[in-house]
Parts: structure tokens; sequence; C-alpha cells
């Protein structure tokens, strides 16, 4: 196809919640002339491509959606606690459709690369269909959970079977019945997936690396009274939740877990895996991501838990997490996880005490010496997080430098938000920002507002670049990396921590700030009240 050359103000890759705000805001706000490149059919992002079955959110809804709509969130009425993936897909296409999105956004269209030309200061991109368009700002919307990590299983393509990774389930659906399958990881997507892909399985072999700690979600339709207090207090909640630590109506308990007695401990805990969702990760004793023993009194409550809910003591004490602290890996929400497994159906084969997956065979999986024979293998395998879908971009800044050769040690950016040498590049909820460590939309509006803001202010006094200087990334990578050491965060192999991909560098992810997403917020305005402090504006 011969290239053809437009120019935009600005690009922005993706149309998931990141993108469409982004989109919405430049040309409605500003007036800018904007195209949006997505690689899927249609917007939704991480919700049109993760349909695998269970799937759905783990915030609660009322806070997981755009507060920019304040008539929406009016009107908009969610079917449960935790809606399902088609559900807040078909959200995003209202959205779309409501503020007339999709006329932007050019769909089944990926970018391959982008350059920034630094004698005209413009981005040229890209595309797969054999485009090529200039911009002045190049936004990247393309979410950090977007790059599959399908690790390299020996044998793979001599399975005679099927083989699906949950992050690009078919669009139709897998039919489980009557099959044996199998599924590798146990991760938060793994954890809503077993349960209902095993009532559908004739058997359903699950293949453990790591036990996780489990919290129930608890589910289920929202009290109508409730709903009434939230809409008419959503002016409030949106304040709150934007100046809360994770985006979220979730406070830690001002209190040390060690300070407390032992009843007084129990009747917190119970009161948190009784709300269930987040309240027992987020909403804890202020110390349990500080101290070993603290940590230790909530983990040992999750094990107990295990321990009375599976039936048989052998397969409850591999689905005990050992090794690392409870919390340090992201929190997965479960729906009748650990009841799965008194299913007679529903087998586990733990790395630690049954043997590692050793090779995919024709006919199955053969872990510890043994072929387990499976007729589907389901990979819940997860994500090269934050740094995989931006490094994809092919990215050249100053000098033709790519993001691998920058961040060779780990990511290096200005609040996430930028990197030095890749001028007018904007990362929503990039590396070394809140983002997964918070309630995305919360970190999403954030950064969608700032960004928007900031080209605004730029027009308006006439600049042309907005560049980190290497001094102030230096310093952020510093305080970032400084912030998560008196954590226990680093002890774990998580995907936080990059531990996930093999070769991948040792380095924590987003950022723990100290106020979280609302002290960082405060950051961000300040730096920007304080003329871009940390950027070189030209
Ligand atoms: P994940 O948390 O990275 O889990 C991947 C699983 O696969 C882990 O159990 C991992 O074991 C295992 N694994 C990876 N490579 C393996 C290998 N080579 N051999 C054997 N096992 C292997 O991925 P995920 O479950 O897809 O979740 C990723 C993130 O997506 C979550 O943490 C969450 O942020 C997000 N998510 C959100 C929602 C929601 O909000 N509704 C739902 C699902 C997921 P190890 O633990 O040993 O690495």
């Amino acid at each position: 196809m011969a290239s053809v050359t437009q120019s935009f103000d600005a690009v922005v890759i993706g149309a998931g919640f990141s993108g469409l705000h982004m989109l919405k805001s430049l040309r409605d706000k500003l007036g800018l002339k904007v195209r949006v490149y997505e690689s899927g059919e249609t917007v939704g992002g991480t919700w049109y491509w993760n349909r695998y079955p269970g799937a759905r959110c783990d915030s609660d809804a009322y806070i997981y959606c755009f507060t920019w709509d304040k008539q929406l969130l009016q009107e908009w009425e969610w079917s449960e606690r935790y809606p399902e993936q088609d559900e807040i897909l078909g959200y995003l296409e209202h959205v779309a459709k409501r503020h007339d999105l999709k006329r932007d956004i050019q769909f089944n269209t990926s970018v391959t690369g982008a350059e920034f030309d630094e004698t005209t200061n413009l981005w040229t991109v890209r595309t797969d269909n054999g485009e090529e368009v200039t911009a002045r700002y190049l936004i990247a919307a393309v979410g950090t959970l977007s790059a599959t990590n399908m690790p390299q299983f020996k044998g793979l393509e001599k399975f005679k079977g099927k083989w699906y990774h949950t992050s690009r389930f078919p669009q139709t659906g897998v039919d489980f019945t009557n099959k044996r399958v199998g599924m590798v990881g146990t991760g938060a997507t793994a954890v809503q997936a077993i349960p209902e892909i095993a009532q559908q399985a004739k058997q359903l072999t699950v293949f453990q690396r790591t036990a996780n700690y489990c919290v129930p979600a608890r589910n289920g339709k929202v009290d109508p009274e409730v709903i009434k207090a939230r809409k008419a207090d959503y002016e409030g909640i949106v304040k709150r939740i934007k100046e809360s630590f994770f985006g979220q109506e979730h406070y830690f308990i001002p209190k040390s877990a060690l300070e407390t007695t032992a009843e007084e401990r129990e009747r917190e805990f119970d009161k948190m895996w009784d709300a269930g969702g987040f309240a027992f990760w987020l909403a804890n004793y202020q110390d349990m991501f500080f101290s070993q023993k603290a940590n230790d009194l909530c983990a040992d409550y999750i094990k107990r838990k295990i321990r009375q809910t599976v039936k048989d003591p052998v397969i409850a004490e591999k689905l005990i997490p050992k090794g690392y602290a409870y919390g340090t890996k992201r929190q997965p929400l479960d729906t009748n996880y650990y009841e799965t497994f008194n299913k007679e159906n529903v087998r586990l084969i733990d790395a630690k005490t049954d043997g590692v997956i050793e090779e995919i065979t024709e006919t199955g999986i053969r872990a510890g010496g043994i072929v387990y024979p499976l007729d589907i293998i389901v990979f819940a395998t997860g994500f090269d997080a934050m740094t995989g879908p931006l490094k994809a971009l092919n990215l050249k800044g100053r000098g033709g430098r790519t993001l691998d050769q920058e961040w060779v040690d780990g990511p290096r950016t200005y609040l996430g938000i930028s990197i030095a040498g890749f001028p007018n590049l904007f990362t929503i909820t990039g590396p070394q920002s809140p983002s997964v460590l918070s309630n995305m939309p919360v970190s999403i509006e954030q950064h969608v507002e700032w960004i928007t803001e900031c080209i605004e202010a730029m027009r308006k006094t006439e600049k042309t670049t907005i560049e980190a200087t290497r001094a102030a990334q230096d310093q952020w990578v510093g305080h970032v990396n400084e912030i998560v050491s008196a954590t226990l965060m680093t002890s774990a192999n998580s995907w936080y921590m990059s531990a996930n991909i093999p070769g991948k560098p040792r380095a924590f992810l987003p950022y723990l700030g100290p106020e979280g997403v609302g002290g960082y917020k405060k950051k961000c305005d300040e730096i920007a009240a304080n003329g871009y402090e940390g950027f070189q504006l030209a």
C-alpha cells in the first residue's frame, strides 16, 4: 500500500479508557486535530482483548468508570458490583458513541514505529498498513498490561489439541464441555477463570508455579439504596478517590498490626474479609507493607481461611503461599476459587511439590515426569507489564535512541509521564507513575488532565517542545526506587518487580509514593504550576 502522509496535532495510540479520554480532551477541549490508532476492531483496549471466562473488573464499578462525564455517572446503571468484560466493553462503546469519538479512531491498525525529527520537531508515526503521518504530540495510551507474555514452552507446536492465551481469547468463546482442560498460571486472571472453566470441563488440571493469596470478591447486586446514595454523593466520591492513596475508597487502619490485641485484629480482619474486594489488601493495618511481622499476621489469617475451605489438607498446603510477603503480588479477587479445588474434576499440579512444566507434548503437558493428557490448554501467564507495550512501539527519540537503549537496567521516566530524549511524548499511566497500584481510571484521568493542561500551556506560550531533563528524570528514578526499597514489595518475584519475564531487568515498575495517588497528583500539579519544573520547554 502506498504511504499517505497526513499531519495531525496529536497522535494517540490506543482506544481503551485512556485513549478515549485523551481524544475527547484534546479534540473537544483544545480543538486539536487528533488521530487515534487502535489495533483492535473497536474501542475497549483491555476490555476488548481479555474475554476469558470470568473476566470482570476488580474495582467496584461505581468508581471504575469515567468521572469527567458527570451526567453519565448519574445515568449509567451497572448490573453488579464487578461487571463482566462485555458490560464494561459496552460502557466504553456507549461513551465512544455518546461523544462521537470513533470518527477520529482508525481501528485494525497497529503503530509499528515512531521517530522524532529533530529538524521539524515532529513525530513521524508509521502503521502496519503502510501509513505514515506526522504529529506534534505523541501520546501512548497503550495500557500497562497489553503486551502478552507467552512463555516459550518446549514442544508447544506439537500439541494436537487447542490452546489459547487469556489475553487473546476468541470472541466466540471456547466450549469446554466434556474437555480435559489445562490451565497454566494462578494469577488474578486464572483465579477468575478457574472456577468458571471447572463448571464446564470434564477435567481441569491447574498448573501452579507460585501459590497466590486470594481474597473473596463478594460480587453481587448492589443495594439500590446504596446506588442512590452514591449517585447523590458523586462529587464527594470523585474528590475522595482523587485524593486517596489507591484511587479507591479504601484507607489504611492508622495503627500497627503489632500494637493491637489478637481479638481486635481478628475483628478487623473479619470485617475486611466480609466486605470483600480490595479491603483486605488496601484497607489493612498501615504497617502491613513495611513490617514482616505485621505482614505475617495478615498472611496467617488468609492461610487459615485456605485451610478451612480446602477439604484435602495436601491440596490446601499446595495452595498456601510461601516465601513472599502478603500483598506484594497483585491481589487476586476470587469467587469460589479455593472451593473449586474441592471438586472431583479439578486437580492441582504444583511446581514445587509435583514438578515444573517440562514440555508440551502432542497430547498434553509433562510436569515432574508425568504427562497430563489435555484437549485444551489455557495460558493465563500474564503480560510484559508496563514497559512491554511501550517498547513494542519502536520509538526513536533524539539521536535515534530507542527505549531498549535507554532502559537497559529498567525504566527511566520523569513522573511516569515523560522520558528524557523523547520530546512531546506522553505516556499515560507509564512506568514509575502510580498506575497499576491504583484504580486505573483515576490515574488515567489524572494523566489525561495533566497532559491536556500541559499542551494548552505550551500553545498559549508558543512553545514547540517539552521534554524531561536527564537530571529531573534521574532524581525521579532515584526517588521511586528509594521509596519502594523501604517496603516489602521488592522481595517478591512479581510482575511489579519485572520478575515474570526471563531476562527483564529487575526493577519496580510503578510508583508507590508516600501519599499515593493523591500525593502524586499534588506533586504533578506543583511541577506544572512552577513552570514545568524538571522539563525543558523550547
Ligand atoms: P500474572 O499475575 O502475571 O500471572 C501469571 C501466572 O502465570 C502466574 O501464576 C505465573 O506464575 C504463571 N506463569 C508465568 N510464566 C510461567 C511459566 N513460564 N511457567 C509456569 N507458570 C508461569 O498474570 P495475570 O493473572 O494475567 O494478571 C496480570 C494482571 O492483570 C493482574 O495482576 C492484574 O493487575 C490484571 N488483571 C486485572 C483484572 C481485573 O481488574 N479485573 C483481572 C485479571 C488480571 P508466577 O506467579 O510464579 O510468576
